[in-house]
């Protein structure tokens, strides 16, 4: 057997495992559309369907605009739905009432993209971590959350006397730190990560990211990990769903989305993400993404990558492409996927 058909079977393998574990979400024909003036309608999530596996990350890659983070938000109850369902473990998450919706509200959390604007600036750090905390009732005494509040900004790498400080006192880095820290205080299941380290410094964005690692493995979370590239997403994801002004284009895990991407638009992604070797980089292909994406009031018919695909034929504009597996655990929503393009 050669080194191919050894990774080929470890890929099947990797695929397998993850279908055999437990759904943590089930997100079924998830629309949500915004009003905007007059008659128009934004269609942000426009007929997603996909599962998370508990103990997975699921990223989420697309452009600004193509309804990914209100795709998360969506999932996690911060937006109710247009139409379609999202399913908890097990629970229809717009049915939820009374202890059930409080043990949700707890076991879900995000964390934002802008450090900056998530923290409350009139507020001491410790009491921004223990907020939740308190909602839930989590401890018994002031002591118990001033120790509590100490365990969490060690977790995350900061000092005890932090705790007394402001946000204003913090870089960019802690500042997300603390947010991570608030997000985590409860001890959640699931953690949505809103592009959690775009509005930070190239430099610290690797650290973040260790650090989101490292919690998840220690503390067995489950999480979403949205991003609009995919040069990072590829490092802390087990599978990656590229989105499309409100639809997805394909769903697959990392390893198969990198060697073997079927949709243009994850390829014309994936070009965009630089090579370090300067040989490798000046010599390969870069698929350049024409024209701009249209908006979510106005889709085109048939295709919505259709202005911008230079692979597309008649059918494109006719019919609109559901996403299906064309291989196992691999999923896209293209007309052409097999043909040479
Ligand atoms: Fe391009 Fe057609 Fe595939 Fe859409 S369906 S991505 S237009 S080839």
């Amino acid at each position: 057997m050669d080194r191919g058909e050894i990774k080929d079977k470890e890929r099947t393998k990797d695929k397998e495992e993850v279908k055999d574990r437990e759904k943590i979400l089930e997100v079924k024909h998830l629309k949500k559309y915004f009003k905007q003036s007059g008659k128009s309608v934004l269609k942000a999530v426009d007929d997603v369907s996909f599962d998370v596996y508990k103990g997975e990350t699921v990223g989420i890659v697309g452009e600004s605009g193509c309804g990914k983070t209100t795709c998360a938000r969506t999932c996690i109850g911060m937006y109710p739905a247009t139409s379609g369902e999202v399913i908890y473990k097990g629970k229809d998450i717009s049915k939820l009432r009374g202890a059930e919706k409080r043990s949700f509200t707890k076991e879900v959390q995000i964390i934002f993209q802008d450090p900056y604007s998530s923290l409350d600036p009139k507020m001491r750090v410790g009491d921004i971590i223990c907020e939740g905390l308190r909602a839930h009732k989590m401890c018994k005494s002031k002591e118990e959350y001033n120790k509590r509040a100490v365990e969490l900004l060690e977790m995350v790498g900061l000092n005890p006397e932090h705790a007394n400080r402001y946000v204003h006192e913090f870089s960019g880095g802690q500042r997300q730190r603390i947010g991570i820290a608030r997000a985590l205080a409860v001890e959640p299941d699931f953690v949505v990560c809103d592009e959690p380290i775009s509005a930070l410094d190239v430099s610290i964005q690797a650290q973040i990211v260790n650090l989101l690692s490292k919690l998840k493995r220690e503390k067995e979370l489950t999480f979403m990990f949205i991003a609009h590239d995919l040069s990072m997403v590829k490092y802390v994801s087990d599978r990656i769903i590229v989105m499309y002004l409100g639809t997805i284009a394909e769903i697959t895990d990392s390893k198969s989305l990198y060697s073997d991407p079927k949709h243009p638009y994850t390829k014309a992604l994936l070009s965009a993400i630089p090579i370090p070797d300067p040989k490798v980089e000046k010599e390969r292909e870069r698929i350049k993404l024409q024209g701009e994406l249209p908006s979510p009031t106005d889709p085109p018919k048939g295709c919505r990558f259709i202005n911008r695909c230079k692979f597309a034929k008649e059918i494109c504009a006719r019919e609109m492409p559901q996403l299906r597996e064309v291989e196992k655990g691999h999923s896209v929503a293209c007309h052409l996927y097999d043909e040479q393009i």
